[in-house]
């Protein structure tokens, strides 16, 4: 994949600076200017193994994966080969722009938990594309703010249908958490169901999002500062348990086995600030209330 794009990269925009880091992850300059806009995605996926007779097929208003030999549907990777071609598309239209892309995001934000960050030193804001559907425009995670109020005003998102709203751990908040002091946000990108082998991808609404993305491009010219501010909301982490309890309680009922290290890894998206000590005790107690309600059962 990185060769892959390092190719494409050379082949279609030649005046483009490529540099490859030691983990893998690819940043890109393209113009000279004083500050650039700047997007990024993930190169990983989590469908890393796929039949050989896996085909993306398209239709007119979808893609989606496809094994004949097993007659079954196989995730295309659409999180975060969206991301990516928007990147990439991006790249090649306009004159003076950065784009970043990270690996192995799916396992923890590994690639832009360890990058240097003075590549987004220049930059007036990252647009990450990697959320899935067609409406969500991130401005928090996990309670923390990503963007300033004067970069949303600025974006224009109600035009293009989206709407604010909160999402799960990925690269920008990695970028946040180490300091970056530029605005960013991630935006829903047209792909659906993803880390399932019905991932697919909505065509039109994968274009909404080059349009807005375009849109920011064109008209965001100058830096829109950010600091990050680490937020213990208490209310919000209340909240936070109360879900992973509920999670971790309907996960337990069905598969009984089921080891704490296991459950972390089948949420870990979803609860990417919570504190493992406080999810371990969340766990241990959905097991224990499990257990009196079986043991009321056979009471009665
Ligand atoms: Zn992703």
């Amino acid at each position: 994949m990185i060769r892959f794009i390092v190719y494409w990269i050379k082949t279609n925009v030649k005046e483009a600076r490529i540099k490859v880091d030691t983990m893998g992850n690819i940043f890109v300059t393209k113009g000279n200017a004083e500050t650039y806009p700047c997007v990024v995605a993930h190169i990983d996926e989590v469908h890393s193994k796929k039949p050989k007779d896996f085909k993306v097929i398209e239709t007119s208003e979808i893609l989606f994966g496809w094994s004949s030999g097993a007659k079954d549907f196989i995730g295309i990777g659409a999180d975060d080969k969206s991301g990516v071609w928007l990147s990439l598309v991006s790249l090649k239209k306009y004159d003076n722009i950065k784009v970043a892309l990270f690996v192995s995001e799916e396992v923890g934000c590994i690639g832009s938990s360890k990058c240097d960050l003075s590549f987004f030193t220049d930059c007036r804001y990252i647009l990450q594309c990697d959320r899935r559907g067609s409406d969500d425009f991130i401005t928090h995670i996990g309670g923390t703010e990503l963007c300033s109020k004067e970069f949303i005003a600025a974006t224009g998102f109600e035009n293009y249908g989206y709407h604010q709203e909160m999402g799960m751990m990925t690269d920008v908040l990695t970028l946040k958490e180490r300091g970056l002091e530029v605005s960013c946000c991630n935006i829903s990108c047209g792909y659906y169901e993803p880390h399932t082998s019905r991932e697919f991808t909505v065509k039109s609404d994968l274009l909404n999002c080059l349009h807005f993305v375009e849109h920011i491009i064109d008209t965001c010219n100058e830096v829109y500062p950010h600091k990050y501010q680490y937020t213990w909301n208490t209310g919000f982490y209340d909240d936070l348990y109360d879900f992973y309890y509920d999670d971790v309680y309907t996960l337990l009922t069905n598969h009984p086995d089921l080891t704490f290290e296991e459950i972390c890894g089948a949420f870990k998206d979803y609860y990417p600030q919570a504190n493992l000590q406080e999810l371990e005790m969340t766990y241990e107690m959905a097991k224990q209330d499990i257990e009196y309600w079986k043991s009321k059962d056979y009471e009665n």
